[in-house]
Formats: structure tokens, sequence, C-alpha cells
């Protein structure tokens, strides 16, 4: 029960949040099992997010069956022996950060589903060890997963430092929406732009996020013990 009351508290948090656009809430499902996943779809609950590949396949494979109409999103990183198993299985990739994950990606859409939906995923606070291409080099890479026909563009994800005080998370928000805005005015067509987790998701939605990541506040807190 708690599931569907954190959803119905998440879903008011996100209504109540001036925003231009309308707002997608992904529940992100990692660590989770399946009955935490059925409880948020019975509470209406559409869109799931994970960050592995294995796991987040065999949750597909569990719910396709019966839940033809959810939509999987990889949010984690993606290495290249796995990117056949994420464009076989999900609806979209968030986490696109280089070119030769974007051409296997393409690659290995089987031609009987729908182009694959993508983000790229920026390092807006320029983390060294962290996923996400450079803001100076969005575009180019943009330009050239323009090129791959079977992958959809949608636009841009990033996971800002999580260290970072408040209001230096909220200048990472800003920068991300203005790279996002320039890119439009250039005529590229982004509708996405994916910032915000449990944390931090009002602050996002008030700098121009249109789809926000949240797991903890909705599933509970997460136990990495049993991760190998
Ligand atoms: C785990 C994760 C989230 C959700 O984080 P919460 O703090 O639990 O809301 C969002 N985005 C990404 C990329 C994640 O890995």
């Amino acid at each position: 029960m708690t599931i569907g009351k954190n959803l119905s508290r998440v879903r008011q948090l996100v209504a109540d949040t001036p925003s231009v656009t309308p707002v997608t809430l992904l529940a992100v499902s990692k660590t989770f099992g399946v009955d935490a996943i059925e409880e948020a779809i019975k509470a209406g609950q559409l869109a799931f997010g994970e960050n592995y590949v294995q796991e987040g396949v065999e949750k597909i494979h569990h719910f396709k069956p019966n839940h033809p109409q959810i939509v999987w999103h990889m949010i984690g990183p993606i290495q290249s022996n796995k990117t056949k198993l994420v464009a076989e299985n999900f609806d979209w990739v968030q986490s696109v950060d280089r070119e030769k994950i974007a051409r296997r990606l393409s690659d290995q859409r089987p031609e009987h589903l729908p182009p694959l939906n993508v983000l790229i995923e920026v390092n807006i606070d320029q983390q060294k060890t962290k996923s996400g291409v450079a803001v100076e080099e969005v575009e180019s890479l943009l330009a050239k997963m323009l090129l791959l026909p079977r992958l959809k563009v949608r636009g841009l994800m990033c996971i800002p430092n999580p260290d970072l005080p408040e209001l230096e998370k909220k200048r990472s928000f800003q920068k991300m929406k203005q790279l996002f805005d320039e890119l439009n005015n250039k005529g590229y067509q982004l509708d996405v732009l994916s910032m915000g987790m449990s944390s931090d998701f009002q602050e996002a939605i008030q700098n121009g996020a249109t789809l926000v990541r949240v797991g903890s506040a909705i599933f509970g807190a997460r136990d990495y013990s049993t991760k190998s």
C-alpha cells in the first residue's frame, strides 16, 4: 500500500510545481522486485526506469505479456557488449554518451520495433569519474546521432553532482535548460529534458525539466547489499 500512497504524494508534488510543459514521472525501480513494480502499476504508473541491463531485461520479460503498455527506460551506464539486449528490450535509453554506443543501439534495434527513443547524457558538472558527454561536445554527438536510422533523439539528461550545495545544483539545472533551448533554437527538435530525482525533482521542474526520475520517494530506501 505504501507505494501507492508514495506515488500519489509524488504526483501531487509534481502537479503543484509550476512548469511550462507537462512533466512525465518516471518511477526508478532499480533494485526493487516485481512485487513493488506491480503495486506501482496498480496505482497507475506507466513508465519505469532501470539502471542495470540484466535486471531491467528480466523485469521487462516478466511484465511484457500482461502489461505491454508499460514503457521501459534504461537510465544507467551501458557497456558495448550490452547494447544488443538494451536495443531489443527497452523503449528508451537516457544514458547515451558516446557515438559508438549510439551506433550499436541503432544497428541492433530490431526491425519490428519502432525506433529507440534516446537522450544524450550530459556531464553538466564536469565530474571526472562520471558518465556523460561534455557540454561543448553535445551538439556534435547529436548531429551524428540524427543520422542513425533506428534512433529517435528526443533530448537531454543529466545527473548533477549530488554533493553540490542547493544553489549550485540549481545552476546546473539552469545550464541544462539553457543548452536544451539553444539546441532547439538552432533547429534541433528536442522535446525531453530529463533531470531531477527524489531529493530535487521540484527544483528541476521549476528549472525546465519535462521528465523527472524518482526512485526512493516512491519505492523507499534501496538495499544494494544483495547486488553482486
Ligand atoms: C537511482 C537513480 C535515480 C533515482 O534516484 P532517487 O534518489 O532514488 O530518486 C534517478 N536517476 C538515475 C540515473 C539513477 O541512477
